[in-house]
């Protein structure tokens, strides 16, 4: 069982206690630790990178899933969308639908008038 040092004066009498081979072991040791250390955060760090990407990924995939079904532009780029049963449609799309509706409605009048 490893002694565990509760303050860095103890364990430094330790240390000055052992032979000049023994401490240059130790030194090595602890250099060695604090090199895992560093590297154990420089991955932690990335970790967290890849999950944040992972996350806005996912994020964008499930916005992207809204599309005008008449046009097919997504929702991050439609200024508005409408959804129906199973349907969207954009306001574009509404526009023009709307002018379609008008124009055949004006061809209609005429043709009544004429007749
Ligand atoms: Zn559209």
């Amino acid at each position: 069982m490893a002694h565990v040092y509760i303050n860095e004066a103890s364990l430094l009498k330790d240390f000055n206690k052992l032979t000049q081979e023994n401490q240059d072991k130790a030194g090595r040791y602890i250099k060695n630790l604090l090199r895992v250390q560093r590297a154990e955060t420089k991955l932690c760090g990335q970790v967290s990178h890849v999950e944040w990407k992972e996350h806005e990924l996912a994020r964008s995939a499930t916005e992207d899933k809204i599309r005008c079904s008449f046009c097919g532009k997504p929702q991050s780029v439609a200024e508005r969308i409408i959804a129906g049963s199973d349907v969207y449609i954009c306001d574009d799309c509404v526009k023009l639908c709307a002018e379609i509706v008008e124009e055949e409605e004006k061809k209609e009048q005429a043709a009544l008038a004429k007749s």
